[in-house]
């Protein structure tokens, strides 16, 4: 036995196949991605606990010596077990290592794909839930997200797919329409972009709110930024409906109807969902960034074939 399979043995650290396990469901916990472990980093403290590892576990060094080189390395015992599971669980193809994710986030993290997200999800009892509406990163559709949000703003778009064959493969729009709805909730901060209701579930895997698109699916809306919105369940309705819709200078505008409205309709207590916005003039929310901006041209579409003015 290697002398590093001996202390492992000896201080009765947990085995290798125990800590991909837990690495998987913790990276469900933490939306998909984990940072690279160095000491008191927290995910290396979290796991440690679940573990109910002694200080002894959690210090013990291995000191390596490379007689080549005339040196010697020292490194956490624990630490190069958390890592010998990460390396494990991405040559199985369950996460991204440190070095792939940079090249997508810019950070060095562990992230589960596809696969992963699956294992994680049956280790969890969780399989029935429906990965799109999870706030849950994966390398797959993280790389739709960053050509979503990278490719430039055109001065003139046209919002709808009116060329069929642009939508090719099934699992090519699947992660593209995954993409969407994390670019779309991303750049809104999970924020509904009218009101500015945000909240998430118990267990911070799902936002409440939703990606909409202005020009919608069944017209054949593109899965672009610029033809997104991020809204809360109600406002997403009312929008798609035609209750409410926006100017070119991105104010919320309430249809007229609404003055036949009764007030039994669109409160809750002292609060009127639809009519909260008709006298203020207020401004949506927007993404810090310009080119995220919901585009002009599919906003005029949602006045023309949608808005009830
Ligand atoms: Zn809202």
């Amino acid at each position: 036995m290697s002398y590093e399979g001996q202390m492992l043995d000896d201080l009765r650290m947990p085995s290798k196949a125990a800590v991909e396990t837990h690495l998987l469901t913790a990276l469900l916990r933490h939306r998909g991605v984990v940072k690279e472990f160095a000491k008191d980093e927290d995910i290396v403290n979290e796991l440690a606990g679940e573990f109910a590892l002694s200080q002894q576990q959690r210090n013990a060094t291995l000191e390596r010596i490379y007689r080549k080189e005339n040196r010697t390395v020292q490194s956490l015992l624990w630490l190069r077990l958390l890592f010998r599971a990460a390396d494990n669980l991405a040559k199985l193809g369950l996460v991204s290592r440190p070095t792939a994710t940079y090249k997508l986030s810019g950070k060095r993290e562990w992230m589960l794909t596809e696969k992963g997200f699956d294992e994680a999800l049956n280790l969890e009892g969780k399989q029935d839930l429906d990965k799109e509406t999870l706030g849950v990163r994966s390398f797959e559709v993280q790389r739709e997200v960053k050509v979503i949000i990278s490719t430039p703003r055109p001065d003139s778009y046209d919002p709808v797919a009116r060329d069929k064959r642009l939508i090719t493969r099934a699992s090519t729009s699947y992660f593209r329409s995954r993409g969407f709805r994390q670019a779309v909730i991303e750049a809104y901060d999970c924020k509904c972009a009218f009101c500015g209701f945000k909240l998430c579930s118990p267990d911070s895997l799902s936002w409440e709110v939703e990606a909409a698109h202005i020009v919608p699916n069944n017209f054949q809306g593109k899965d672009d930024i610029w033809n997104g919105l991020a809204l809360c369940g109600i406002h997403h309705w009312a929008f798609d409906v035609g209750w409410l819709s926006l100017t070119p200078r991105f104010i919320i505008d309430v249809s007229s109807r609404v003055n036949s409205l009764s007030d039994k309709f669109a409160q809750i207590g002292k609060v009127d969902l639809i009519r909260m916005f008709g006298s203020k003039k207020t401004r949506m929310l927007l993404p810090t960034e310009k080119n995220l901006f919901p585009h002009e041209t599919a906003i005029a579409w949602h006045r023309s074939n949608r808005f009830v003015a």
